[in-house]
């Protein structure tokens, strides 16, 4: 076939593809915010019918041959080239599957996602843990037909932040236990922070007001973004445009609802601002899970956790909550939303001890996946990793194993992207703080100039390059993950005059 001829039926292949990844997200976004649990094994059955007929649009016969013959084309331009060979992976990675087992993967996961949250409401680990074995053995098998010479969980780690293993992962995180435990060890040791005042009683209506302000702030628009609730909150690209991002309100944790909104809005505003010219792309993504999550996390904690941040949105917060807030100043505010305490909930942790979190999420899997942990009593296991590396007794599986959605739909690989992410995170701001006044724009309400230097750096180019590369183009330098270690060495000294 002609180029041109490929070309119209590559572009045509992507609108099918489209359609399908955007009925299946909006179906999903709608089951785990609004929808009835009642219909979820009607539901979750035809969902994942209609996983397989994108299955099937994404393997077929002729345009696995259409892509073979555009990723040896030569002439083609850099985008086109890139996104040929993006979708050529994903393609490749998916034909091997049959597809019945796909279905049978997709069903599986939507029932899981059901029984975790039936477990976590009872706090009853033995609900979920038959699952957790199937989806791990599902993906053995999934895995498998890649014939892939790389260990198993090498591969998972591949799939979400391209590039990285094991191996690279290890000298990650024991760079972080080296140097990051003992700080966490002087903190402890240190007078401690009162942050009581964030465990008032603080009314969910209210909570919204305020929102609605906050949301203003965040330059998060409604001519393209939504906000809804949730058990987990999570982001959801439904369609170019159209992107959908949910929150969880905690009646006495005032910072929980609002914290995690600046998370949930980096990653929205993230894939809102990739060039309109990727559009109906596959360019037109996120490049990685550690990229989209250093966008989250640097607006979750570089931004939203700083004094300049609050002292434009702190009068706001005191105007809603005046009982609440009486005898309290940003300043205060700002130290309570940084007190560092070694805690059993991952999205609630302070920044310091974020990453052991991670950790030990990472640990879990690999030894999931190499066979040298069972899922049988991980409740047990992961209680004693919390009582190691954190110090902290876990007192039941809700707050402890049953905490995270992901592994309900099969996403082992994904939690160590969380740390590398805000260790990317660290190392744009140093490049952001140089190149403007990052506390002035925060403070005089202009947050937007923040984002258009993300938008500038990282965001516009999508998936057009590697997290490698955009690290470079971005930062000058490549990933060190130094930057971050010294940051939280230097912000917690500081914050607790060690
Ligand atoms: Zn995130």
């Amino acid at each position: 076939m002609t180029q041109s001829e490929n070309l119209k039926k590559f572009e045509a292949w992507i609108f099918k593809q489209s359609a399908y990844t955007m009925a299946l997200a909006i179906l999903n976004f709608d089951k785990t915010t609004i929808a009835p649990v009642a219909g979820n094994p009607y539901r979750d059955k035809r969902m994942a019918y209609l996983a397989g007929e994108h299955f099937s649009i994404m393997v077929d016969p002729e345009m696995v041959k259409v892509l073979k013959e555009l990723k040896e084309d030569e002439t083609l331009d850099g985008d086109t080239k890139r996104a040929v060979e993006l979708y050529y992976k994903g393609v490749m990675d998916t034909v091997c599957i049959p597809k019945e087992e796909y279905v049978q993967m997709r069903e599986l996961f939507n029932r899981a996602y059901d029984a975790w949250l039936e477990a976590k409401n009872k706090d009853e680990y033995s609900i979920f843990e038959p699952y957790l074995k199937e989806i791990i053995e599902t993906k053995r098998k999934v895995y498998g037909y890649r014939n892939s010479d790389l260990p198993l969980y090498d591969q998972m780690l591949d799939d979400y932040e391209p590039g990285m293993n094991q191996e690279k992962f290890d000298t990650f995180f024991s760079a972080i236990k080296e140097r990051l435990v003992p700080l966490i060890q002087k903190v402890q040791e240190a007078k401690q922070i009162d942050d009581s005042f964030l465990h008032q009683t603080y009314p969910i209506d209210k909570q919204k007001e305020f929102m609605d302000s906050l949301l203003k702030y965040l330059h998060f628009d409604e001519t393209w973004g939504y906000q809804n609730e949730t058990e987990h909150p999570f982001t959801t690209w439904v369609c170019e445009n159209d992107c959908r991002t949910t929150t969880k309100y905690i009646l006495n944790n005032v910072s929980s609802a609002i914290l995690s909104t600046v998370h949930e809005v980096g990653h929205a505003t993230y894939e809102h601002d990739i060039d309109d010219k990727y559009d109906g792309m596959i360019l037109s993504e996120g490049v990685s899970s550690g990229m989209h999550e250093s966008q989250s996390r640097l607006m979750e904690n570089y931004l939203g956790r700083t004094l300049p941040f609050w002292e434009a949105n702190f009068p706001k917060l005191q105007e809603v909550f005046p009982e609440q807030f009486k005898d309290v100043t940003a300043e205060d505010f700002v130290k309570a939303i940084n007190l560092s305490e070694p805690s059993f909930i991952r999205t609630e942790a302070d920044e310091l001890t974020y990453p052991l979190h991670v950790l030990i999420r990472y640990e879990i899997e690999k030894g999931l996946f190499n066979g040298t942990i069972s899922t049988e009593g991980l409740n047990e296991t992961w209680k004693k990793m919390y009582k190691e590396y954190l110090g902290v007794d876990v007192p039941n599986d809700r707050v402890g194993i049953l905490q995270d959605v992901h592994w309900s739909d099969g996403s082992f690989g994904y939690f160590p992207t969380y740390a590398l992410g805000s260790a990317f995170a660290a190392q744009f701001m140093i490049k952001m703080r140089e190149d403007m006044d990052v506390d002035e724009a925060l403070r005089s309400g202009h947050y937007e100039k923040c984002v258009a230097w993300l938008k500038e750096n990282i965001h516009k180019y999508g998936c057009r390059y590697s997290a490698d590369e955009i690290m470079m183009k971005a930062t000058g330098k490549p990933f060190d993950v130094n930057a971050y270690i010294d940051y939280l060495e230097d912000k917690y000294t500081k914050l607790y005059n060690l």
